[in-house]
């Protein structure tokens, strides 16, 4: 097969016209496929010849999905889920047995720090954590039983970045399987595979769909891994629907050109927001002032559409900040057309203690914002007037 570049791929990779001679492609809403003759039937199962058999397996909706993002990601093989959580659970319960050991970035999803403090433990599976900032705590935490290092860059809600050619060096020193959920970076802007991850998580949910319509998720990586993968997810069930597949196989036509278009609303509206008296900080990865700004540079190709910036007064300026919006979006989403605005200190992260929030570089006042395509001018004027 011809390898062209990423935006042609995204287009152009597509399953096999039917007798129709569709240019898009349709929708297969079947649960089941049929066969010709019990030999048929036996040598598809048999996985002898390579059949859809039934939809929770594979259907060509979410077998083409699979097949963009595994050439957008450089991976061998996938299997797409009903949404990121299901990815990143149904990767961790196949990969891992009862007795391994996880080392994870303190700063990891909320869902997935959960799966870690509150559902792997009941398998006697435990997990040690590393902060962002100190990469080199990483190597003290590997014991022998460790099986899987877990990390996310740019992380949420803090936008902190983690040096993915570090990482893959220490998983390759130390025998681990890299793990990276790559949902902030997406696969246009940073992928993982070059610098050694063996497994690529996403929820399909943020910024691959991008306007704000499905769930979905997506984990792509070597090929024998990927097959314990779908053997887990065939028997127990996370399966994206095809609808949704397809919905997303057409939102990745035009991933490259709305993640530059948020990527360029983002680095302009960051800019300009680090010259407001109200604001402490701004942290946005290709500002000069990001603590990780080099390594950014060095491993995404923009700076993604998240900016996390702190208003001066703590937890009750955070939130007065929020009720001034008018425009914006307050909604626990990200990565959509609209742009969004969240107060972590006083929503999805207000269960943490002031200490725990600080680990993972919440402050009261930080304010994260997912840019999204609306003119960056009106979005920018909503923000200065609620500040
Ligand atoms: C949203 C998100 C998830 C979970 O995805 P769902 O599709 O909501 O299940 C996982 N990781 C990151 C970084 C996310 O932003």
């Amino acid at each position: 097969m011809d390898n062209y570049n990423f935006e042609t791929e995204a287009i152009r990779t597509q399953n096999e016209r039917t007798q129709f001679d569709e240019h898009s492609t349709p929708l297969y809403l079947t649960s089941s496929f049929v066969f010709d003759d019990a030999e048929d039937m036996r040598a598809s199962f048999a996985e002898e010849k390579e059949k859809n058999l039934y939809s929770r397996f594979s259907n060509p909706n979410t077998t083409e999905f699979v097949d963009k993002v595994v050439k957008m990601e450089g991976a061998e093989s996938g299997y797409a889920f009903a949404t990121g959580m299901a990815a990143i659970f149904s990767t961790f319960a196949a990969l891992l047995d009862s007795g391994d050991h996880i080392v994870s970035s303190r700063s990891v999803f909320g869902s997935s720090h959960t799966l870690f403090t509150k559902y792997f433990p009941k398998w006697n599976i435990e997990t040690s954590y590393f902060d962002v900032n100190k990469v080199e705590q990483i190597e003290s935490l590997i014991k022998s039983n460790t099986k899987i290092l877990f990390a996310e860059s740019p992380t949420n809600p803090a936008v902190d970045i983690l040096d993915l050619e570090v990482l893959g060096k220490i998983a390759k020193k130390h025998n681990l399987l890299l793990v990276i959920d790559n949902c902030f970076a997406t696969p246009y802007l940073q992928q993982p595979i070059k610098y050694g991850a063996d497994i690529v998580v996403h929820s399909a949910t943020k910024l691959m769909d991008g306007q704000g319509r499905v769930l979905g998720g997506v984990a792509v990586g070597k090929s024998d891994l990927i097959r314990e993968i779908y053997l887990f997810s065939r028997n127990t069930g996370p399966a994206m629907s095809p609808f949704n597949a397809w919905i997303l196989s057409k939102s990745l036509e035009t991933l490259a050109i709305r993640v530059d278009r948020h990527c360029e609303n983002a680095i302009k509206i960051a800019t300009l927001l680090e010259e407001n008296p109200k604001i402490n900080w701004v942290k946005y990865p290709f500002l000069k002032s990001h603590p990780q700004y080099e390594t950014a540079k060095k491993q995404m190709k923009m700076g993604g559409n998240i900016i996390a910036f702190e208003v001066k007064g703590g937890i009750d300026a955070g939130r007065k900040f929020l009720d001034k919006i008018k425009m914006c979006s307050l909604s626990a989403n990200l990565g959509d057309t609209r742009t969004i605005v969240t107060h972590p200190a006083s929503t999805t992260h207000s269960k943490l203690t002031v200490g725990d929030r600080l680990e993972v570089g919440i402050t009261d006042g930080l304010v994260r914002i997912s840019i999204g395509l609306e003119n960056p001018d009106d979005v920018l004027e909503d923000l200065l007037q609620a500040l």
